[in-house]
C-alpha cells in the first residue's frame, strides 16, 4: 500500500491569489523537488504517515467543500494522489493543487482529478535557483485544460529581467491567464519590494490580469 508523507491537515482560509478569503482543507505534503532560498517548509522535517484511506478520512473530517493539495511538492505524491483524487472527486470535492509548475509528467498523471491549479513560475533572481522556463512553459501548456493561474514570489533580489521571462511564458500561451505577483515573506516578515509597481507595470502592459497580491493568511494572522 502506498503511503504519503503529510506534515499537516487543517481547515483555513486561502490567503494566496484570486481566490483568496476561501475556506478550504489544506493538505501539506512533505518535501520538495527544490529549494527555493525563501522557502519555510521544504526545511521542515515533521510529518506522518498516511494511507489514501486515511488521508481521504481527514479531508472528509475537515468538512470543506475545497481541498488544497499543497506542500512541498504535492505533485511529489502523484502515485498515491491516483488513489485518493478519484474518491474526493465522486465525493464532491474541489480539488486545488498548489504546484512549483515544473514535474509536468506527474501533473498529467492526476490532472483529470484537479479543479484549480495555483501554478508557481521559479524566477531564478527570487529562488537563488537555476531557471526553470521551459519546464515552467510545458507545464503551463497543460494545466490550461483546467483553472490555473500563474503565481511569481518577488524578493528584493528579483529582476525585471526574469518578470519579463514570466511575462512571456504566460503570453505565449494565453494572455488571459492570471499573473499573480506575491511579495515573499521571509522569516515571517513580509518584505516590502521597492520595484513592485514597475513589475506591475511591466506584466499589465503584456498580459490582461495581473494582481500584486500578498500572503493574505499572514496579515490575518491564520496558518
Ligand atoms: S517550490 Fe515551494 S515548497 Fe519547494 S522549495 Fe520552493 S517554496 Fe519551498
Amino acid at each position: 500500500m502506498i503511503k504519503a508523507k503529510i506534515a499537516e491537515i487543517f481547515s483555513s482560509v486561502q490567503g494566496e491569489g484570486p481566490y483568496v478569503g476561501q475556506v478550504q482543507t489544506f493538505v501539506r505534503f512533505h518535501g520538495c523537488n527544490i529549494n527555493c532560498g525563501y522557502c519555510d517548509e521544504a526545511r521542515k522535517d515533521k510529518f506522518k504517515e498516511y494511507s489514501s484511506q486515511e488521508l481521504i478520512g481527514a479531508v472528509i473530517k475537515e468538512n470543506n467543500k475545497v481541498v488544497s493539495l499543497t506542500g512541498g511538492e504535492p505533485l511529489l505524491y502523484a502515485g498515491f494522489l491516483t488513489e485518493v483524487l478519484p474518491y474526493l472527486k465522486k465525493k464532491g470535492f474541489i480539488v486545488y493543487l498548489e504546484t512549483n509548475g515544473i514535474l509536468k509528467n506527474k501533473l498529467l498523471e492526476i490532472i483529470d482529478f484537479l479543479d484549480i491549479i495555483s501554478m508557481d513560475i521559479k524566477l531564478p533572481s527570487s529562488t537563488g535557483l537555476g531557471a526553470y522556463w521551459k519546464a515552467h512553459a510545458g507545464f503551463l501548456e497543460e494545466a490550461v485544460r483546467k483553472k490555473v493561474f500563474v503565481k511569481a514570489v518577488i524578493t528584493d533580489k528579483t529582476s525585471m529581467s526574469d518578470i519579463k521571462k514570466a511575462v512571456s511564458v504566460i503570453k505565449g500561451i494565453n494572455k488571459d491567464i492570471f499573473f499573480i505577483l506575491q511579495p515573499a515573506t521571509i522569516n515571517n516578515k513580509m518584505q516590502k519590494i521597492k520595484s513592485a509597481g514597475r513589475f506591475l507595470n511591466t506584466a499589465n502592459s503584456a498580459l490582461n490580469n495581473v494582481r500584486l497580491i500578498p500572503q493574505v493568511h499572514r496579515i490575518l494572522g491564520l496558518r
